[in-house]
């Protein structure tokens, strides 16, 4: 099954139909679009890049750079976008583990982007700024017109640099066919026509909103209000006009914090989606009494698409992840790898023809992160109730071992959430000398609290175990691109609360 093929048809049965505007620009109807894509296809053939090579790009968002993504499903290249805030350093690595053919950069990074290529041995360099100014497409606009490659589904179409907070970055390698059947279970599941209008401000270095959203309008031949970014201003103008809107949570948050935001807004939307990170369940609530919408939240990953949703029709349930997408299989299991009664805790499993091929060159670190019967261990932790639903407990590694007691952080952050006068809260795991790690919270709240409360109202609800040492109050919860608080960069900073330097350190 070609994705391209998909796409293809799609917008070759209503070449006319509008599927890329840009607010207050240009706007490309499906003909256009394919066009612009089979000369890009056709302009990287003629430099020699060949099916199967990969062509890396790191570029702002820009319709330009979808359709260098199209190019290369149309071609067989393997879409490798990098996130545009990468710093040399993280280029020079994933260029070098990558070896692209091509690769496209910014055209503010000339000077480094081509000495790294250089010293990369990449052989084919070439600029594509945000108004699709840069040399890549001064040549490649006027190049012939490339035919589409045969493509099997095996094939690999893209690969995504996952964001592991710890270690070097992995190249999760996606096939055709992981690609197309999700966002065919995707289209379907969240009713996708050509009648919506998706308001996309997601970036498209990340499966959020070059998968899942740009497929779903594209397989079903929606137009995409294109945004290059998250901006409070110009979504509030534009979301009245759009059907559809997808974002990770803070968009949510960042939309519910203006007064402006309500019912008005949204007159025309039939589907809010959330994921990428977990919504709270107070602005899940806060969302519906202020819109009347429920948030539909989804669970994905970079290297699996997307596992579960909570339903179209039926109870979308605050704090859950829904049940699996056509096709997929989820599992909660246990230490011994045994699947785990409903309601335990354990580490979430999936399987299903929407998990990557494996890791780039790393054959080890896949066999290790699959069972033996083929599910993917996704390093989540959750649980299933009693109608299937998942709900996301944390990651494993977030997972605090304090005196030998397992404590799961999301159970303790919810009940902070609900603390009167707190916004948001992270628990994580710092060394301890006699608990070997115990949690401290990091708090974002109104002034309102003290500590003490915050710890005697959770002594009340929890085992003392669970209990946070301490609370630091912040006025921000660090967070990277996808809005994922970062809590490796916590557990830093309160790495050496019970733990002081060693002595001559201070000599
Ligand atoms: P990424 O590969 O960057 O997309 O990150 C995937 C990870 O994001 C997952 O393994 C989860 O830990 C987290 N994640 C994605 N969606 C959700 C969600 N709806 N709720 C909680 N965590 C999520």
């Amino acid at each position: 099954m070609s994705l391209y093929r998909l796409i293809h048809d799609r917008l070759t049965s209503a070449p006319d139909a509008p599927i890329l505007e840009i607010p207050g620009g240009p706007l490309l109807t499906g003909a256009q679009v394919l066009d612009r894509t089979s000369r890009y296809a056709g302009f990287l053939s003629g430099l020699g890049v060949r099916q199967g090579d990969r062509v890396a790009v790191q570029v702002d968002k820009s319709p330009e750079a979808l359709m260098v993504y199209l190019a290369c499903l149309r071609a067989g290249f393997v879409f490798m976008p990098m996130n545009a805030a990468y710093q040399d350093d993280e280029v020079d690595f994933l260029l070098g583990d990558a070896e692209p053919a091509a690769f496209i950069h910014r055209p503010e990074t000339e000077a480094t982007s081509r000495a790294i290529a250089q010293r990369r041995g990449v052989r084919h360099v070439y600029s594509l700024g945000e108004e699709g100014q840069g040399s890549f497409c001064r040549e490649a606009e006027t190049a012939a017109a490339a035919g589409i490659a045969e493509c099997r589904e095996h094939d690999l179409a893209a690969m995504l640099y996952t964001s592991g907070t710890t270690g070097k970055p992995k190249g999760a390698m996606l096939t055709h066919r992981n690609l197309a059947t999700n966002a065919l279970a995707l289209v379907e599941a969240w009713r996708f026509t050509a009648d919506d209008v998706l308001l996309h401000a997601l970036p498209i270095f990340h499966t959020h909103g070059l998968f899942v959203a740009s497929h779903c309008a594209l397989l079903s031949g929606a137009r995409m209000l294109w945004l290059p970014r998250f901006e409070r201003e110009r979504v509030m103008a534009l979301l009245p006009e759009a059907t559809v809107f997808m974002g990770v949570p803070t968009y949510y948050t960042r939309l519910l914090a203006g007064a402006d935001f309500g019912r008005e807004a949204c007159r025309r939307i039939r589907l809010f989606v959330s994921g990428s990170a977990p919504l709270l369940a107070e602005t899940h609530r806060e969302f519906e009494a202020r819109t009347g919408h429920v948030i539909l939240e989804r669970y994905g990953m970079t290297e699996t698409g997307m596992n579960t949703g909570n339903p179209y029709e039926g109870p979308r349930v605050p704090g859950s992840v829904g049940r699996p997408f056509a096709g997929v299989e989820v599992r909660v299991v246990g230490e011994d790898g045994a699947a785990l009664p409903q309601g335990e805790v354990g580490e979430i499993q999936v399987k299903g023809p929407n998990v990557m091929a494996g890791y780039w060159r790393l054959p080890e670190k896949t066999a290790a992160e699959f069972t033996s019967d083929g599910f993917f261990k996704t390093g989540d932790v959750g649980r299933l109730d009693a109608r299937g639903y998942l709900s996301i407990v944390g990651r494993a590694k977030d997972m605090i071992i304090s005196g030998g007691f397992n404590v799961y952080p999301k159970e303790i952050e919810a009940l902070i959430d609900d603390l009167p006068g707190v916004v948001e809260s992270a628990v994580v795991g710092v060394p301890h000398p006699d608990f070997g790690e115990v949690g401290v919270a990091i708090v974002k709240a109104d002034g309102s609290l003290q500590e003490a409360e915050i710890l005697a109202a959770l002594k009340a609800r929890l085992a003392n175990y669970k209990v946070p040492k301490r609370v630091f109050f912040a006025d921000e919860l660090p967070r990277n691109a996808m809005g994922k608080i970062q809590k490796n960069l916590l557990r830093d900073q309160h790495q050496r609360l019970y733990n002081p330097l060693p002595l001559q350190s201070f000599m």
